[in-house]
């Protein structure tokens, strides 16, 4: 747990990314709407409110399976390495999968997950970020669908955390050290 005072300031509001959504799942629905084999693979935790809010907006008939897969500890620092605590429960042979990441920073640990899956076969594999950041890049890879491109920011809420907390926080906001209090 971080002992380090801060303040969160908001970043994207709860309605900007409703509407964002809305958009990207127009989008998504028409991609797969001759699909009934569609699978939405949230990465966890991150990605747990935003595959909510995802899947309801969908148009289409769809499965859900969740991988845990992590670059980071309780830290504000990447690493290249990337772990996997917990596997899919079903089979993605010869189906559509949808990967929903909740940032894609530098790559690696969508980059991972996209090798692992892929050598199961699927018959088509795509990928959702809600949030990008370009600047921090070091993979060669890029989601398919972007909810925002932001800048190099420690973010939180909507899912994501920081040291475990601020999930729960409907917007996206920014991490702000303050000294002292
Ligand atoms: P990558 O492997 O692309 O460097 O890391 C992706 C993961 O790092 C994201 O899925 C997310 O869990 C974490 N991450 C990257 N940027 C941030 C951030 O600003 N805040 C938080 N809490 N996690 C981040
Ligand atoms: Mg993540
Ligand atoms: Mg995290």
């Amino acid at each position: 747990m971080s002992e380090r005072p801060y303040v969160i300031d908001e970043m994207i509001s709860a309605k900007s990314i409703a509407a964002r959504i809305e958009e990207l799942c127009k989008e998504i629905t028409a991609e797969y709407r001759d699909t009934d084999k569609l699978i939405v693979v949230g990465l966890l935790r991150g990605s747990f409110v935003f595959i909510a809010d995802l899947v309801r907006e969908l148009n289409l008939p769809v499965e859900v399976d969740f991988l845990e897969a992590s670059s980071y500890g309780n830290a504000m620092e990447s690493s290249r390495e990337v772990r996997i605590f917990k596997d899919l429960r079903g089979e993605i042979e010869g189906r559509d999968v949808l990967v929903v990441e909740d940032i894609v920073d530098t790559g690696h640990t969508l980059t991972h997950v996209l090798h692992l899956l892929k050598a199961r076969n699927p018959r088509k594999i795509k990928t959702i970020a809600l949030l990008d950041k370009p600047s921090r890049r070091e993979a060669d890879i890029a989601a398919d669908w972007i909810g925002f491109s932001i800048p190099d920011e420690f973010v939180v809420g909507y899912g994501i955390d920081y040291a475990q907390r601020n999930r729960n926080l409907p917007f996206i906001g920014k991490v702000r050290f303050v000294e002292g209090s």
